[in-house]
């Protein structure tokens, strides 16, 4: 990775960490399919509640219609979830399951696998956290989160 990709995805982190995308938890429609998941990551102190809404696409398949999330805890974990939030909006539940295990595969790889920008969007900033194995459950909680959600939401 160039030292400028390394700032770059940088700042993106500090970024989102910031702007903190979908924090805040929504109120699900009555009528409405959703899911919610809380996550704890006790080596960091990371915490996340994440509440997914379930609606279906034009095509008739499940889609993810809205997510939402309300956390505390460290910058990686903060901004993993915005851009959690901003990459699985608007898309078709199966795909989003397949980019939690995306991301799941580029985390565990410690440093061998380069994420696919193509695929992970933004996501791919956290492609360095990978290096270091303690801080991967901080990259990962709002995944976890999300997937765990979109099972319950069945
Ligand atoms: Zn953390």
């Amino acid at each position: 990775m160039s030292a400028e990709l390394q700032q770059l995805y940088q700042q993106i982190i500090l970024d989102h960490a910031k702007a903190r995308h979908g924090a805040g938890l929504l109120e699900v429609p009555a009528e409405a399919r959703s899911g919610e998941s809380h996550q704890l990551n006790p080596t960091c102190g990371d915490e996340i509640t994440l509440r997914a809404v379930v609606g279906e696409s034009a095509a008739g398949d499940a889609a993810v219609e809205g997510i939402s999330w309300d956390g505390q805890g460290c910058s990686i974990s903060m901004a993993s979830a915005s851009v959690l939030t901003d990459l699985a909006a608007g898309l078709p539940r199966d795909e989003v399951l397949g980019l939690v295990e995306n991301f799941r595969e580029v985390m565990r790889s410690r440093g061998t696998v380069e994420a696919d920008e193509e695929v992970l969007g933004d996501a791919a900033a956290f492609s360095g956290v990978s290096r270091y194995p303690a801080r991967v459950k901080c990259a990962m909680l709002a995944w976890v989160a999300l997937e765990e959600a979109l099972l319950a939401a069945n």
